[in-house]
C-alpha cells in the first residue's frame, strides 16, 4: 500500500478552482508541490499567494493535456500525483470536447508515470460523483459501487443532442473507467497504486486567479447566479443533488496522497444534500440586500433526490466537513472583499 508522508507531488491544473486548495493542503501538510498549467503567467497568481512556501512549489508546462506525452517531463522526480486537470463547463456542443480530454488526460497522465515516474508511489485521480449518480425519479442514495450508466447510455444514442450535464458526467465515468483499466492492466509493472476521489458538486471561497463572476469555474458561477446575481427561476432553485465545501475537498486530495489504506480506494467526498435554494436562504439571511429566490421554498417538503453513504471518507480520513453556514458566509465574503457584493 504505497502513500508518502513526504516528498513532492504533481498537481495538474494547479491554476484550476479546486487545484488550488489542493495545492494550499498539500504545501500546508508539508509536501513540496510542483503544479502544471498551461503557460507560466497562470502561475503568477499561485506563485505569489503561496511565497511563503519559497522553492516548496514551482511549475511546469502543460499546455494540452490531449497531446500524446503531454506529462513525461512533468512527472520526473515527484513522489505522488494528484490529477485534478479535465474540463468541467456546460457549453461543449460534441460530447468529445469533454470526453477526449477527460479520458486522454487522465490516460496520458498515468502512462507518462509508467515510463518516467520511477519516484511515484501514489496517483490520486479527481473524477466526480457525476460517474457514479444516475437522474432517476426517486430519491435514492450512491454508493461508492455504483456507475452512472444512465449517463453513458444517453451519450451514446444521442450524441451532441444529449444534455450537458449527462456529456459531463460520461466524460467523468469514461476517464474514471480509464484510469482504474489502465492501473488492473499495469499494476504488475508500477511502483504506485491509484487513488480516485468522487466529489459531488464543490463550493466554498475562491483562491484560484478570477478577474469577474462571468469567469467563476462552472459550480461557484452557478452559487453565484442563485445566490448574487439572482438571475434563476423557481425551476432552477429548486435544482440541486449533493455538495462539498472546497478546502475539505482539498484536505481530502492531502490525505489520499497520505493515508495508506486509501489505495486501491474509490471514495465519495461529500458534505448532504441541497437546493440551491438552501444556498439562497442563507444568504438572503447573512446579508438581506442579496435576493430572497423562491420564498414559497420549504425545505422540510422539498425532495432530495441526490445523496451519498460517506462512511468511506469518514473512516479513512476523519474531516470535520464545513457546514452548509460556513460555506456560504465565506463564500460570499471572499465575494464582497473582491468587491462583487455591494
Ligand atoms: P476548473 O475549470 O477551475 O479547473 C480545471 C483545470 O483543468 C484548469 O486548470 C484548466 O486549465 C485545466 N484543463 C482543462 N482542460 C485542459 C487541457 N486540455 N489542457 C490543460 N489543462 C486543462 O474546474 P474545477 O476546479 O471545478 O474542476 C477540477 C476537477 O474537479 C475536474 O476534474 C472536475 O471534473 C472535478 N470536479 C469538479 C466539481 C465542481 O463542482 N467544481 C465537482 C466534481 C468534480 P485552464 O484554466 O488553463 O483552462
Amino acid at each position: 500500500m504505497p502513500a508518502i508522508s513526504a516528498g513532492k507531488v504533481l498537481v495538474t491544473g494547479a491554476n484550476g478552482y479546486v487545484a488550488a486548495w489542493v495545492v494550499k493542503a498539500l504545501l500546508e501538510q508539508g509536501f513540496a508541490v510542483r503544479g502544471t498549467v498551461r503557460s507560466d503567467s497562470k502561475a503568477n497568481h499561485l506563485r505569489s499567494l503561496f511565497k511563503s512556501y519559497g522553492d516548496k512549489l514551482e511549475f511546469a508546462i502543460v499546455n494540452d493535456i490531449v497531446k500524446e506525452g503531454a506529462f513525461d517531463e512533468a512527472v520526473k522526480g515527484v513522489d505522488a500525483i494528484a490529477h485534478t486537470a479535465s474540463p468541467f463547463h456546460t457549453h461543449a456542443e460534441d460530447p468529445s470536447e469533454l470526453i477526449v480530454p477527460a479520458v486522454q488526460g487522465t490516460v496520458g497522465i498515468l502512462s507518462s508515470a509508467l515510463k518516467h515516474g520511477s519516484s511515484v508511489q501514489r496517483i490520486v485521480v479527481t473524477s466526480s460523483c457525476g460517474s457514479i449518480l444516475e437522474e432517476l425519479p426517486v430519491p435514492k442514495t450512491f454508493t461508492e459501487a455504483d456507475w452512472n450508466e444512465r449517463a453513458l447510455r444517453e451519450v451514446e444514442t444521442k450524441g451532441a443532442a444529449a444534455s450537458a450535464a449527462d456529456k459531463y458526467c460520461a466524460s467523468k465515468a469514461l476517464a474514471e473507467r480509464a484510469a482504474w483499466k489502465y492501473w488492473n492492466d499495469h499494476k504488475g509493472e508500477v511502483g504506485w497504486d491509484l487513488v480516485v476521489v468522487n466529489p459531488s458538486y464543490v463550493y466554498g471561497p475562491i483562491l484560484h486567479e478570477v478577474d469577474k463572476p462571468e469567469h467563476l469555474n462552472e459550480s461557484m458561477r452557478m452559487f453565484y447566479d442563485a445566490a448574487v446575481a439572482g438571475t434563476y427561476d423557481k425551476d432552477m432553485l429548486n435544482w440541486g443533488s449533493s455538495w462539498i465545501d472546497v478546502r475539505d475537498l482539498g484536505l481530502a486530495h492531502a490525505l489520499a496522497v497520505k493515508t495508506p489504506e486509501a489505495g486501491g480506494e474509490r471514495i465519495i467526498v461529500s458534505q448532504s444534500v441541497f437546493k440551491l435554494q438552501d444556498f439562497v436562504n442563507v444568504a438572503h439571511r447573512l446579508y438581506p440586500q442579496l435576493p430572497a429566490g423562491d420564498t414559497d421554498f420549504n425545505p422540510a417538503t422539498a425532495v432530495y433526490f441526490q445523496a451519498y453513504d460517506t462512511s468511506k471518507v469518514r473512516k479513512l480520513f476523519g474531516i470535520k466537513l464545513h457546514t452548509i453556514e460556513e460555506m456560504v458566509k465565506d463564500s460570499l465574503e471572499d465575494f464582497k472583499a473582491r468587491g462583487w457584493i455591494q
